[in-house]
């Protein structure tokens, strides 16, 4: 079992100005001068394992974030992938809220790993894989099914023995094709909007987390007392999405008391984030207030802890919000100091067997030294 430490890799994308804002005259404030350092403004540079030019392709950026951790969410590591940035930078355009209704080249990441998914099914031989997808919203410290909008049950986040967090009550949906994974990714995205009044005012507020649930199965013939039997193994892996809630600080002037309060929960959740990232990185502090809110507890592994993971960090070209981007890449710097302990999952039996066998081996040298 591999307990070494892996930093959490930090990437940042800067999207390219959009045909509007350059009729507006806006400017770039941007440099990129090497595949890992960003400049903004006149002198503030920051370094992270990659930072894609604004003209980096969704194809780009797949293959260097998400690709790799399929990898690792096969061999049974959990694995997180999160967007973090202002709103309007481009969160949802890179995790793949766009998909079937927009043009190939500018499927984001979900609609991308879908597919390889489910090639690598075909490819793995003597292994059988399924796939369950859950989708949902923070909104407001509140949890909602993003796939099932009637909520008969209060979903509820709990630990698992070993410190793990799970998701109850929420609903789970089996997927036997990539197209059937995008359609979820499409369902959960229109129930997102519902009572949004424009289509930016719900995503900024709120967390998305899709989870795709993989569960293979295998059995191997093994020789007990002489007698030849078959045994199972069951090994389950998470890959996380987060659409992080938009994180700029409220605009004062233009806050209802409503929206005022709206803003205090989301900043309360991207600020106990926050708290999360400096107690994981300041050598002298001995809790992590996990525990302060909903996305904190769902990102406990993620950050940390036993998962690999990958923060991207969507910042605007523009020199309007230059601030806004120096406060994202501070914040990703900070995230950059991370490590975690990646750890394969087993199931328990598993791991008994292994615990046996270790033992009957210890055994047999014993008595073969007597
Ligand atoms: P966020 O989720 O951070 O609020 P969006 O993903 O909705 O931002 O992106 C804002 C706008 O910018 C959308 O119209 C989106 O299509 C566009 N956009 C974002 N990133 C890119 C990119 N890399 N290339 C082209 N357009 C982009
Ligand atoms: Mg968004």
């Amino acid at each position: 079992m591999s307990t070494q430490e892996v930093k959490v890799k930090v990437v940042v994308r800067a999207r390219p100005l959009l045909p509007k804002e350059k009729l507006a005259g806006e400017q770039s404030c941007l440099k990129i001068d090497s595949p890992n350092r960003i400049v903004v403004g006149r002198k503030e540079s920051y370094n992270f394992d990659r930072v894609f030019l604004p003209r980096a392709t969704q194809q780009e950026v797949y293959d260097y974030t998400v690709k790799p951790l399929l990898i690792k969410c096969l061999e049974g590591y959990n694995v997180t992938v999160f967007s973090y940035g202002p709103t309007g930078s481009g969160k949802t355009y890179t995790i793949g809220g766009y998909s079937s209704t927009q043009g190939e080249d500018e499927r984001g990441l979900i609609p991308r790993v879908a597919e390889d998914i489910f090639i690598k099914i075909n490819e793995i031989k003597g292994r059988k894989i399924s796939i369950k997808i859950s989708y949902l919203e923070i909104y407001k410290e509140e949890l909602r099914d993003l796939l099932d909008s009637s909520m008969v049950k209060d979903i509820l986040i709990q630990e698992d023995d070993k410190g793990s967090t799970i998701i109850k009550n929420n609903k789970e949906v089996s997927c036997k094709s990539a197209a059937e994974m995008v359609n979820l990714l499409e369902e959960g995205e229109r129930n997102r909007q519902i009572g949004a009044t424009s289509l930016n005012e719900m995503s900024s507020r709120s967390h998305a987390i899709y989870i795709a649930t993989l569960t293979q199965t295998w059995s191997n013939q093994i020789l007990n007392d002489g007698d030849e039997s078959r045994m199972e193994h069951t090994l389950e892996s998470k890959f996380h999405f987060v659409d992080l809630a938009g994180s700029e600080g409220p605009r004062k002037m233009e806050l209802s008391a409503e929206k005022m309060k709206e803003s205090i929960f989301i900043n309360s959740g991207l600020s106990r984030l926050s708290k999360v990232i400096t107690a994981l990185t300041d050598k002298n502090s001995s809790h992590v207030p996990y525990r302060d809110s909903k996305i904190t507890r769902i990102l406990k592994d993620s950050l940390g802890g036993k998962a690999q993971t990958v923060m991207i960090c969507c910042i605007n070209s523009s020199s309007k919000n230059m601030d806004e981007s120096l406060k994202a890449l501070n914040y990703a710097a900070r995230a950059a100091k991370i490590k975690n302990k990646p750890v394969i999952n087993k199931d328990a039996r598993t791991v008994k067997i292994e615990e046996m066998e270790s033992e009957i081996k210890l055994l047999k040298e014993k008595l073969f030294k007597q």
